[in-house]
């Protein structure tokens, strides 16, 4: 079995800690055999992660979170950025244009900032038979969610969807990486979009952080992380 985190922040993304390299050396030490970086809004360091993968062993699928008009949208393999705040049917064709494909993340979550697909815009989304063929995961474990109900809520409306249902960390620092993770046949980035294509993927659960460790340790990072950020993303 291979295991994926598909849902991870650098310091690409406004929000993220960790740099591109220490992401690949602790997705390989945690054995991840693939990764995908999805910062907000943001490619680059998605890109960077693509081209240093080989030297750490560990592969990448090149991906972004986009934020919709209507909430957070996981694109996997693409290379480019997909402009913000468009309806979300609208991106996700647009994603689908690129060769990629979409995992709603997080879904229904509120709270902290986060801005999360609704059950109603995702079931609306999937009535569009192109859609459907490009939004083909949802995230029913996210390890380090603020708004607590919410895996519960999501696994609900997963288990009534013909989606594969994801685990990943959405880790914004380098400890936090694959606390969820998506286990999948084969180890390769693409036996996972294959099992992903066909909805035949687990979930590899690692005890959920609570809320305090999770800003705590954020709020940590995010100060020394600073400095690497102004140094590597200027
Ligand atoms: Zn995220």
């Amino acid at each position: 079995m291979g295991l994926a985190d598909l849902h991870i922040h650098t310091i690409y993304s406004y929000d993220g800690t960790a740099s591109v390299p220490a992401v690949l050396i602790r997705a390989k030490q945690i054995g991840l055999d693939v990764i995908a970086i999805t910062d907000h809004d943001e490619i680059a360091g998605s890109l960077k992660a693509l081209e240093l993968a080989p030297q750490y062993g560990v592969e990448v699928i090149p991906a972004i979170e986009i934020t919709t008009a209507e909430g957070d949208l996981l694109a996997l393999n693409i290379t480019q950025k997909v402009a913000r705040d468009l309806p979300l049917i609208e991106t996700i064709l647009k994603v689908g244009e690129l060769g990629g494909f979409c995992i709603a993340p997080h879904p229904i979550a509120g709270g902290f900032g986060m801005k999360s697909l609704s059950a109603y815009s995702i079931l609306r989304a999937l009535r569009n038979i192109e859609v459907a063929q490009i939004l083909i995961g949802i995230e029913t474990y996210n390890a380090t969610t603020i708004d607590k109900m919410s895996n519960r809520y999501a696994q609900i409306l997963g288990s009534r969807l013909n989606l594969a249902q994801t685990a990943s960390s959405d880790a914004h620092v380098v400890e936090a990486i694959g606390l969820g993770a998506t286990e999948f046949e084969g180890h390769t980035a693409q036996d996972l979009i294959n099992a992903l294509q066909e909805g035949n993927v687990g979930q590899h659960k690692k005890k959920e952080w609570n809320s305090v460790r999770i800003l705590g340790s954020w709020a940590a990072n995010y100060v020394g992380s600073t400095f690497i950020r102004l140094a590597n993303v200027a």
